[in-house]
């Protein structure tokens, strides 16, 4: 993450090359940067993608993106270079999340800022452009959603807009790509305009108020004299006097100044009898209401799909049922998941056996052909089998996301989310956490309490992500063929339960703290359009095949060699000698079987005295209690590195054990032989639990620190161990 610690202020060289930004050239084109700020959920990624055709993370859930991420368009021979933020509801920010965007609005890097408005939230949305007004950069006012305004049948007089912020006003429909040349006019006729000749509209605060800023403003003049324009000193009194604690901090040297501010804000608030930051704050309210007065006329009749929305919430949001059909609906995407996606799971596995096959023929025998027949084919196929299944997953997760039920479940959830010490808000960087936890740790982000953000880190790497899935796939199917879909589930109920037992464990005893309450966006259900699904989805397949073709095949690789090496093993037995004796067995059914038989013996030999049998041995003790042996213990380790290489490397362990069957159905029985149904139950738990992959440990140190991510990895394999260790010993006594 870049964040930009810059002061607002800049000097006289500095600014000057801002303003010459404006004609600042790339391949003989002229440049210029676009900043999109405004609320969460009001359509800026949308917004981001229509405009430079990327592909951002489009959610129908407040604040998705917690990184800045940037795109071009050429428009009329001008180079557009469009960054996207995350949302900001106020520039007074508590939220690190908001800090990103507040921090770039300080570094003026932008030469025209795009404030996206939900059109049919204009109240809510204003707030921040009212802060925004007050930092005087050049801004397009960009009305979005404005199909959803006409529904609720709210007009809007852009003109009258325009005129009272004094800058463009633009309307658009970001999910149809609506008004987008406008959007593009605009910048650039704005981007022409004379840095002088930019006068947003100043707010007018009550004469107390106003006569606070300007002393605090002359003294700040004085204090950094040269560097800072009219509108800049302005902003950073206001703010001051809003006791934003950063700024403060950042002028703390200035003894004085601070002395000041303290002074002001204490008689303003013993004068009116409420504290500083709400007179300021009752003055933006009351400009936006009486701007919108202006404006805005909204017709009488409300709009069908609204009173829709709310008679699907009294449903969904029950107070009784909503937590029933919540389940329901989970219950129901995984026993789907399952069911579906074994038709297209076993197409692609008939696929890998033909290719296979195929590719066999043509070679010729030998350590090349080993490598890749039984190395790369077997550990990728093993992979590639499990493609369905995610798709379908992130299917129902889209699904869920862009309808708008996602953030209702946040709303559901926060008063039990409460007793477990968490925030409504962890809800939706734990449901990320099913896909994979690392963007899941960094969505942490949009939490304000560093406390309650700590622990939704910790957590999110027992929420199953969907690497583990396969793990899970291949062993209920070994073991459980009759209730697979059962088991799963089951293996997503532990998830969640270990998480929000951790998070009580850890709010509890580990990071001790209060709670705080918060406000919960409920956007109006929209039915998906079938664009944003495959967006997200092809997301999805697009990550997975990257990483088949990155870890997996490292991964399968790595393990193949040290399977085979070294080459010469002396063996127990004279196995050789053995075989040619059996062969001359006089029945031709006995004899074949014994020959088999003393085959697999001697290929179950070669295999535990390779490089890999002797680590995976000397690991396998650790886990005598619960019965996993060498093989497992490989698959556990190759897990630490990346999730998905546990399958890949069974794959590749089991794939060469007998000829006769291939593929997963192979793979299904060569397990399933290999240790009783609660050893592979407490495999599978294991599996769930233990310690994070490496790229999700990266993401906890990078969120919370090195000893955080520590903690981590050792609080969740003593977990694991345990939870395993006693359900083979209490099935022990069971069964
Ligand atoms: P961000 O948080 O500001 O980046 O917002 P997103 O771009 O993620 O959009 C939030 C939701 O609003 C998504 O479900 C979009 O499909 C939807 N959306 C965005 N723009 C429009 C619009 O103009 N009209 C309608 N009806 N929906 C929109
Ligand atoms: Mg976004």
């Amino acid at each position: 993450m870049k964040t930009n610690n810059k002061p607002p202020q800049h000097t006289a060289s500095q600014k000057a090359s801002i303003e010459s930004s404006n004609s600042e050239l790339v391949d003989n084109k002229r440049v210029i940067t676009v900043g999109l700020v405004g609320n969460p959920n009001c359509g800026k990624t949308s917004l981001f993608n229509k405009l430079s055709d990327s592909q951002g993370s489009i959610g129908n859930y407040p604040r998705v993106t917690v990184e800045i991420q940037e795109g071009k368009i050429e428009y009329k021979g001008v180079v557009i270079r469009i960054v996207d933020l995350p949302g900001i509801y106020s520039l007074t920010s508590t939220s690190p999340e908001e800090r990103i965007g507040r921090d770039y609005l300080h570094s003026e890097e932008a030469d025209v800022l795009l404030n996206i408005l939900d059109a049919g939230n204009l109240d809510r949305s204003l707030f921040f452009t009212t802060q925004l007004l007050e930092m005087g950069q050049a801004t397009v006012y960009v009305l979005n959603m404005i199909d959803e305004a006409k529904k609720k049948g709210i007009n809007i007089d852009i003109n009258d807009l325009s005129t009272m912020l004094n800058g463009p006003v633009v309307e658009t429909n970001a999910k149809l790509g609506e008004g987008m040349d406008d959007i593009l006019e605009a910048i650039i006729k704005l981007a022409d305009k004379p840095h002088e000749e930019i006068h947003p509209t100043i707010l007018p605060y009550d004469s107390h108020l106003e006569d606070a800023i300007n002393k605090v403003q002359d003294l700040i003049i004085k204090l950094h004299p040269g560097q800072m324009d009219k509108h800049q000193s302005r902003w950073l009194s206001i703010k001051l006097l809003e006791g934003d604690d950063e700024l403060l901090r950042r002028e703390g040297e200035h003894s004085h100044l601070i002395e000041l501010v303290r002074r002001a804000r204490y008689d303003l608030s013993h004068s009116h009898g409420e504290t500083c930051d709400s007179m300021f704050a009752d003055t933006r309210y009351g400009f936006i209401h009486g701007l919108l007065l202006e404006v805005r006329t909204i017709d009488e009749k409300p709009d069908k799909r609204m009173q829709l929305t709310r008679r699907i919430d009294q449903v969904i949001l029950h107070r009784l049922l909503g937590l029933p059909i919540f389940i329901g609906l989970m219950w129901m995407m995984f026993e789907s998941t399952f069911t579906l996606g074994a038709y297209p799971a076993d197409w692609i596995d008939q696929g890998v056996r033909a290719l296979s096959a195929g590719a066999g023929d043509l070679m010729p025998p030998g350590l090349v052909r080993d490598l890749l027949m039984d190395g790369m084919i077997m550990g990728i196929g093993a992979v590639v089998v499990f493609l369905p299944y995610i798709l379908i997953l992130f299917f129902f997760i889209a699904m869920f996301s862009e309808t708008g039920y996602l953030a209702r479940t946040s709303f559901l959830l926060d008063r039990i989310m409460h007793i477990f010490g968490l925030h409504g808000k962890a809800f939706i960087p734990l449901v990320m956490g099913f896909g994979c936890n690392v963007p899941a740790v960094m969505a942490t982000r949009t939490i304000e309490s560093p406390r309650a953000r700590l622990v939704a880190v910790l957590i999110n790497p027992f929420m199953s992500c969907s690497q583990r899935l396969p793990a899970f796939i291949l062993l209920s199917g070994a073991f459980f063929p009759e209730n697979a879909g059962q088991m799963i589930f089951i293996m997503y109920m532990i998830s969640i339960a270990t998480a929000m037992g951790s998070a009580v464990f850890l709010s509890k005893l580990v990071i001790k703290g209060g709670n705080e309450s918060f406000v919960m966006e409920l956007p109006p259900y929209r039915l998906p359009t079938l664009g944003s699904i495959i967006t997200h989805i092809g997301t999805r397949a697009y990550d997975f095949v990257r990483m088949v073709g990155g870890v997996i095949v490292v991964g399968s690789i790595t393990i193949w060699f040290l399977q085979q090496f070294p080459r010469d093993i002396t063996y127990s037995v004279n196995y050789e000698s053995a075989i040619v004796q059996a062969q001359t067995i006089p029945d031709e059914n006995k004899s074949q079987l014994a020959v088999a038989d003393l085959k697999d013996q001697k290929e179950q030999e070669r295999m535990g005295k390779s490089y890999l049998g002797i680590i995976g041995q000397s690991i396998a003790p650790l886990f005598s209690v619960q019965g996993f042996d060498w093989k497992d213990s490989v698959a556990i380790i190759s897990g630490i590195f990346a999730k998905e290489v546990v399958v890949a490397s069974y794959g590749v362990l089991y794939g060469q054990d007998d000829g006769s069957e291939t593929g997963s159905a192979g793979l299904r029985n060569a397990i399933s032989q290999s240790m009783t149904p609660i050893t592979a139950f407490a495999l599978m738990v294991f599996l769930l639990l233990y310690s994070p992959c490496l790229s999700t440990i990266a993401a906890i140190k990078r969120e919370a620190g090195w000893s955080w991510a520590g903690f981590s990895v050792i609080f969740s394999l003593t977990l694991a161990w345990t939870l395993s260790a006693l359900i083979v010993s209490l099935g022990g006594l069971f069964f």
